[in-house]
């Protein structure tokens, strides 16, 4: 069998509801075999059996801030498929309303920490081992517009700080894994209607999810370590994706 037709596997982690679902759903239409990783095994269950009719899909359960559960996923998976070829670290936590840069306690600002920054960074630790089984395979942390330098609210101390951390770690992690041929992207999804994003929201999980499926299809390993968003309104038609900064989160400071 030539590498064209062999299997690729995706994990997505909080896959089982808005955009961590639609990308599940994404991936599927593009032929992946598709983990879903939810807090719990019956939320990642009842995600599967509304995806069965789409492709290969099966379920696992992983809280990402929980070191036995990732090492468990990681064992329970290592017997279920030879390889990962696109690890999407999605889930992530808003816990801010009613707090500020100058009101949040440290157990809210751990919190937030470890889950959106923290827990990509140790899942994809633990599942290195799998990645490697490719020539080449590809991480994305979904990221936020709140991550970026120039995109830090007062309003949002806990959820900026992790984005921050987060697109912080993509670089660091895509120097760690170069030579590997591992790529590591950031990315915003924009403003989406979810649980988190809220009613008011313009964008459809669908239309959030995009990013992700085009890094996961189409990225270049030479685009490691870098950020991306739907490109502008009116943008060439090749140009579906922007490249916010070279570097993410690094702009000339304007003071
Ligand atoms: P949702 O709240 O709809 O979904 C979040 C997902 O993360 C859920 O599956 C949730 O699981 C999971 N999750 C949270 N904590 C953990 C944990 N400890 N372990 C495993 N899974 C966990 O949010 P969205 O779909 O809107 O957000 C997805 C990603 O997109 C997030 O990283 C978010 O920061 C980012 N984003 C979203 C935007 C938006 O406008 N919606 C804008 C910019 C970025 P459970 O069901 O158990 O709670």
């Amino acid at each position: 069998m030539t590498a064209k037709f062999q299997k690729k596997f995706a994990l997505v982690t909080g896959g089982n509801k808005g955009i961590g679902f639609a990308i599940c759903k994404g991936l599927l239409a593009k032929g992946f075999e598709v983990v879903v990783a939810a807090r719990s095994l019956e939320k990642a269950q009842t995600a599967v059996s509304k995806l069965e009719n789409d492709g290969a899909i099966r379920a696992v359960e992983l809280d990402i801030t929980n070191d036995d559960s990732i090492n468990s996923a990681r064992r329970h998976l290592s017997q279920e498929i030879p390889q990962l070829n696109v690890l999407v670290n999605n889930a992530g936590i808003y816990p801010d309303e009613g707090v500020n840069i100058l009101t949040i306690l440290r157990d809210l600002l751990t919190q937030t920490m470890n889950t959106n920054a923290f827990g990509a960074v140790r899942v994809t630790q633990a599942f290195l081992s799998l990645l490697q089984k490719v020539q080449v395979s590809r991480v994305i942390n979904v990221s936020s517009g709140f991550g970026e330098i120039n995109g830090l609210s007062a309003e949002e101390p806990g959820y900026c700080l992790s984005k921050l951390a987060l697109n912080g770690a993509t670089i660091m992690l895509a120097d760690a894994l170069r030579g590997r041929k591992i790529a590591v992207y950031a990315m915003c999804p924009g403003w989406v209607k979810t649980d988190m994003g809220g009613a008011s929201a313009p964008r459809t999980p669908e239309q959030g999810a995009d990013t992700a499926i085009w890094l996961a299809t189409e990225a270049l390993l030479q685009q490691s370590g870098k950020y991306f968003r739907d490109a502008p309104k009116g943008a060439a038609k090749g140009d579906r994706k922007e490249i916010s900064y070279q570097k993410i989160g690094y702009k000339t400071p304007s003071f």
